[in-house]
């Protein structure tokens, strides 16, 4: 049996895009789940735009999402080089050969691949058979005067010296295949199996595009997304769990992988459902993991239980500094904040009466205080939690209120009570109602 083999082949453009994201896991499930081989190809013949550290992104995008890959030009193999700029040698030589056998010209310094005609027809493994005309191929050019490869010449030299079986990639490229498959024949070798999957659409059905849509990989870090978030979610667009499962990993992923249940129509790339995921991932991560992850990032010195007690209340680790705030930084409290809360200033005199009371400041000390307190002024508990929780945080939707107190500590709790009677205190009876 071969081996199979598969690449794929980013541009340098300057970071890692969410596409290219999308191709390696297509191809990586694919290629590992057949015991294959996948590629690195760092497709870098446009000059024009080349862009320094641009292939370190490609690295630490894809590393980042738990992708490896077994050659590359961080990773030499024996079908190098991998940056097609490295064998430009070689791409003249052949296109030379293609010259002395009648099957491409000369033409004001460029070098034409001379079309035969022929009709170009493959089976593609996600559309099926796929026809173009002859007369569709044109005499392209393949080395351009500059002496770089076009792009259809180098993928088909590079993916004949690596010994590419497979080329799985987006439905963009369908319409080169034709040219790739002519100079195929040219050469006398057979073509590898295409796959050409759908391209991600955004929410307006338009293909996702550097100038209108979030695509660069590190704005998903940066937003506080985990990588195995976004690998479930890439991994649900155009493809569906054979259960219908819409939660799994990487290795689930490439079990069930099958080029077959790849959808023919272009997926949208919606990012509530990635928010969604995204939630339920920060949920079943451990406290240490989550301190961890939320240290790499926060301003905050974050403790095991300041992550516990926000872990349901986000859907993005960049969400957690603004729930984090109060914890170190004391809220600005005015008056206006307390609008609509009955009894406001009743509730802070008593709470600060029972709360300094309190010997052995725990939770169930606090909880029990406080229940008593609520039960024999007859407090409303709905309005008598919001005074605190506007007392303690400035805010209306905090992490649980009582267990953020033991958090804060007896001294600093009581310390905001006092500074909000302060305001408080000269409300008028009829203000507080
Ligand atoms: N550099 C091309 C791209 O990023 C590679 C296409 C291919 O896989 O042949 O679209």
């Amino acid at each position: 049996m071969i081996e199979i083999r598969t690449r794929i082949a980013p541009s340098p453009t300057g970071f890692a895009h969410i596409g290219t994201a999308y191709v390696c896991l297509l191809n990586y499930a694919f290629t590992r789940k057949n015991g294959g081989k996948l590629i690195l190809r760092v497709d870098d013949t446009d000059t024009k735009r080349h862009v320094e550290g641009a292939e370190d992104a490609i690295y630490a995008g894809l590393s980042w999402l738990g992708f490896d890959w077994d050659e590359g030009p961080d990773k030499p193999g024996g079908f190098g080089p991998y940056r097609p700029s490295e064998k430009l040698d070689i791409y003249k030589a052949k296109a030379d050969e293609l010259i002395k056998k009648g099957q491409a010209f000369e033409d004001e310094g460029a070098i034409r691949f001379k079309n035969t005609g022929q009709d170009q027809t493959w089976r593609d493994l996600i559309r099926g058979e796929i026809k173009f005309g002859g007369g569709e191929i044109t005499d392209f050019v393949i080395i351009k005067s500059d002496g770089y490869p076009t792009y259809n010449f180098n993928t088909v030299v590079d993916d004949i010296d690596m010994q590419i079986t497979h080329v799985i990639r987006g439905e963009e490229h369908i319409s080169n295949t034709p040219r790739q498959l002519a100079l195929y024949q040219a050469f006398g070798v057979k073509p590898p199996e295409f796959a050409h999957f759908p391209t991600l659409r955004n929410a307006d059905h338009k293909k996702l595009s550097k100038r209108r849509d979030p695509v660069d990989l590190r704005l998903y870090r940066e937003a506080g997304y985990l990588p195995q978030a976004l690998v479930n979610f890439l991994g649900l667009l155009g493809w569906s769990h054979p259960d219908g499962k819409e939660v799994f990993d990487l290795a689930e992923f490439v079990e069930k992988f099958d080029l077959n249940r790849v959808s023919h129509a272009g997926p949208i790339f919606d990012t509530k459902k990635l928010d969604w995921l995204n939630g339920l991932y920060i949920r079943s991560t451990s406290d240490v993991e989550l301190v961890k992850m939320l240290n790499e990032r926060s301003t905050y010195n974050v403790s095991e239980e300041m992550a516990a007690l926000i872990r349901e209340r986000i859907s993005k680790l960049s969400e957690a500094d603004s729930l984090l705030d109060f914890f170190v930084n004391q809220p600005v409290v005015g008056r206006d904040l307390f609008e609509g809360v009955e009894k406001s200033s009743l509730h802070v005199t008593t709470a600060l009466h029972v709360l300094s009371n309190i010997k052995d400041w725990n939770l169930e000390n606090i909880n029990s205080a406080l229940t008593k307190l609520i039960e024999e002024k007859g407090f409303k508990t709905g309005d008598f939690y919001m005074t605190m929780r506007l007392v303690l945080t400035g805010k209306r939707m905090t992490p649980p209120i009582n267990e953020s107190m033991v958090i804060l500590g007896q001294d600093e709790v009581l310390q905001r009570l006092e500074e909000a009677q302060k305001i408080l205190i000269d409300i008028e009876p009829s203000e507080i109602s």
